[in-house]
């Protein structure tokens, strides 16, 4: 049975469980050494040598209130630009057949990251025009700089789903002095509540391969993104070794992948208040969030 680790709340406290395949939260024996996932994955590897070892199954049952983010919170939240084939072409364009580079942006961690159930509180959705990006999120354990492709499963350390909602109206701007101003990325990227996440962490060593996951979006229960994680550009590895060249990586970071074909910008389509954004990968699990106009 897959799994994940799940942040919660029950009774006014927070607590760090097991969220099974079967909906069931579990507290197996060993994980109670770890107060936060945050905890865990600083003292990564050893901690992988414990989880492979958890037994979920006969685990006892968690009474809880809510599900949190299962990072609380990340390090850093670094979002991979453009890297499926079909969402470059839906935008306009083509991926080049050589010299591909993948570039990033960041989103601010408190603020972006909301929970797996949270609601998208949205303002100004006519200017503002708020997308979905269904995304693969890998997380790192053991930290890093300038890493080799060939060791990045050393450093992955669990893989969790992702919606980097994105405020597309806020992207170009249109009154500038230089094309170099033309971009603000932190307005529609970073804007507050855009990166819901979760439910939980599954270990790497619970995915066979990351290049072999199946992402979906549904918007009011209409099917908008359906793509395997095979049609990226550059892989899960290439993306760490990428990052890993600009920055040192930490435990507790997290890279989100890009986004495949069916977002809202290639058919004029945007969120508002009362629609239910739901993304599944499979194995992975579920983010459901309702968009609240504030
Ligand atoms: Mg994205």
């Amino acid at each position: 049975m897959t799994w994940s680790l799940a942040s919660y709340t029950a009774r006014g406290g927070r607590g760090l469980g097991v969220l099974r395949e079967d909906g069931a939260l579990v507290g197996p024996a060993g994980l109670e050494r770890w107060p936060t996932s945050m905890d865990l994955l600083g003292d990564w590897p050893e901690a992988e040598a414990v989880l492979r070892d958890l037994d979920v199954d006969n685990a006892p049952v968690i009474e809880y209130d809510a599900l949190l983010p299962p990072l609380q919170w990340p390090r850093k939240v670094i979002c991979a630009g453009v890297n499926y084939r079909k969402h470059m072409q839906e935008m306009g364009g083509e991926i080049p057949a050589a010299g591909w580079r993948p570039f990033f942006f960041l989103k601010a961690p408190t603020t972006s990251v909301i929970g797996p159930r949270d609601p998208i509180v949205i303002s100004d959705p006519a200017r503002a025009r708020y997308d979905w990006e269904a995304e693969l999120a890998v997380v790192i354990g053991t930290g890093g700089k300038n890493i080799d492709p060939e060791r990045a499963g050393f450093h992955a350390a669990a893989y969790t789903v992702c919606n980097d909602i994105t405020a597309r109206g806020y992207h170009r701007r249109d009154a500038v002095p230089a094309d170099a101003f033309r971009y603000d990325w932190f307005a529609a990227k970073s804007v507050e509540g855009s990166l819901p996440l979760g439910p939980g962490l599954t270990p790497a060593f619970l995915v066979p391969d990351p290049q072999d996951l199946r992402l979906r979006l549904w918007v009011n229960g209409e099917l908008q993104q359906d793509e395997s994680t095979a049609d990226m550009v550059c892989p899960v590895a290439e993306l760490i070794a990428a990052a890993s060249e600009v920055v040192t990586l930490e435990p507790g970071d997290v890279i989100a992948t890009g986004t495949p074909a069916g977002v809202g910008a290639a058919r004029g389509l945007y969120l508002r208040g009362g629609d239910v954004v739901r993304v599944t990968i499979d194995g992975l699990g579920t983010l459901e969030n309702t968009v609240k106009e504030d």
